[in-house]
């Protein structure tokens, strides 16, 4: 390898990257981003590239915006951070209001009732927000039902983050073996996954699997089975963990239009808490322009709304975990009782964190950004079709603006590629040399750009994916 630049050397010497096989990192120079603005990033070379994957799904707005810009300035002026133990702030309660506004659902059905939102529990990150509804669903159950031991059902393949508690309600196979021996147990049940689901009966075709599927929503029987089980065994589910309509890391999942619906009905009807992991799918990335959150659009309000990556546009590590009066109301009582919730983390409530996720709300909330939102999903739409034309493109799977794209070795045959092969990752590094940037999850190609993306960038987007499958995978 050539000499690498000081940056390059400094990151290869001391830094520890997630979820990266290190020996294979030192072997080439890293991409060193330096700067962005909009959907594009910029390398210290001084090389463009398209930000494919919104940055790890975390940015909504697209980079540098000036509005998130003037509300961070504005907020430093002031204070940068000061703690909620014993204190309260100004962008931490704004912000609380607003997301409780914004997760309130009008939709009522007679088969369940939706509860209501009311509470905010501020943390930094995805997986402490799932880890905060995990340990809230428990003590809540235990105060309210104290012969009921709770137990979690989550969906095959699920990924709620890299905390003890969130790998624990998690069922990705390799995360899970790793760290076995310090988890508790969780049940499954099987991912609505169209594509691979040994209940449809369809032969492949070229055109999203959950459009021509043929079966008889076995998936759904399959969960009704699972929760008669539990309750013959006197072993209830007492929370049921989901990301609705999209699940992300278990390989860009989606779920048949009513799949959501028809599992909530069976929840509530067994009294068991719905999780809701919007962590990726949050802040208008699954919906029409209308919703905010992927759950609403099925009708469903969960007891409790996990949310973080887009809260702050993409800026600064924030979370939250909506709940409701019933759940907050069990950890009420005198102080000697110690009814109280013994969690949190030093930067709840963060006054830069809540500053940019509030212009962050207001900005989603414009016009402006509900027509990028349409347009972007429009374009998407458009432009992934010509990648049908590829033999090794197995299924393309769009939901709003979040895309999957399975490689397989044949289209004809579904037959998928050894994780081994590493395809994802050759077709990611092909795609990086073309000027766009995302990450794959095994097989699947994800393409999450930001909502500012343009028509064009969109084109120059798919177009780097076609290539580099046409490049990388010849046809079987
Ligand atoms: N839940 C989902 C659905 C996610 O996609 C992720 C991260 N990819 C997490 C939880 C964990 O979030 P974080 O990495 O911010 O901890």
């Amino acid at each position: 390898m050539p000499k690498l630049p000081k940056l390059a050397r400094l990151d290869h010497e001391y830094v520890w990257h997630p979820f990266t096989q290190m020996r294979d990192w030192v072997k080439s120079e890293p991409i060193v981003i330096s700067e962005a603005k909009g959907a594009t990033l910029r390398d210290h070379h001084g090389k463009e590239y398209l930000d494919g994957n919104s940055s790890i799904w975390t940015n909504i707005h697209g980079h540098n915006h000036p509005v998130l810009n003037r509300a961070l300035r504005k907020q430093s002026q002031k204070i940068a951070h000061s703690s909620a133990l014993g204190f309260a702030n100004e962008p931490a309660a704004l912000l609380a209001e607003q997301l409780v506004r914004s997760a309130r659902i009008t939709t009522r059905h007679k088969d369940f009732q939706n509860p209501r939102l009311q509470k905010v529990f501020y943390s930094d990150d995805g997986s402490t927000a799932l880890e905060v509804a995990v340990k809230l669903s428990y003590q809540s159950t235990l105060r309210n039902r104290p012969k009921t031991k709770p137990r979690f059902l989550t969906i095959d393949g699920a990924y709620h983050g890299d905390t003890v508690g969130a790998v624990s309600i998690g069922h990705i196979d390799l995360f899970h073996k790793a760290y076995s021996g310090l988890l508790f147990k969780s049940d499954k049940v099987m991912a609505p996954y169209c594509y691979r689901c040994p209940f449809n009966r369809a032969k492949p075709e070229r055109a999203d699997a959950r459009d021509y599927r043929k079966c008889n929503w076995e998936c759904i029987g399959k969960v009704e089975q699972t929760f008669n089980k539990a309750d013959r065994a006197k072993s209830p589910f007492t929370a049921f963990s989901y990301e609705p309509l999209m699940q992300g890391a278990a390989g860009m999942i989606p779920q048949p239009k009513g799949w959501l619906h028809r599992v909530a009905q069976l929840t509530r009807g067994h009294n068991c808490h719905l999780i809701a992991d919007e962590v990726m799918t949050g802040f208008g990335r699954c919906n029409d322009s209308s919703k905010l959150y992927a759950s609403h659009q099925e009708g469903v309000q969960p007891d409790f709304l996990c949310l973080a990556k887009g809260l702050s546009g993409g800026y600064l590590p924030m979370a939250a975990t909506l709940t409701t009066l019933s759940v907050f109301d069990s950890f009420l009582g005198e102080y000697e009782e110690f009814k109280t919730f013994f969690h949190g983390h030093s930067y709840f409530g963060n006054q830069l964190g809540s500053a940019v996720s509030l212009a962050s709300m207001k900005l989603l909330a414009q016009k402006k950004s509900q027509s990028q939102r349409d347009s972007l999903r429009k374009n998407l739409r458009r432009d992934l079709k010509a990648l049908w034309n590829l033999p090794q493109i197995g299924d393309i799977r769009q939901v709003g603006n979040v895309v999957g794209i399975e490689l397989v070795k044949d289209w004809r045959t579904r037959k998928p590629f050894d994780l081994r092969e590493q395809v994802g990752i050759r077709v990611c590094n092909a795609m990086a040399k073309r000027g766009v940037l995302t990450r794959p999850i095994g097989s699947v190609i994800a393409i999450m750009p930001p909502y500012c993306t343009t028509r064009a960038q969109v084109r120059k987007m798919i177009s780097a994916l076609y290539d580099a499958v046409a490049e990388s995978l010849p046809p079987a």
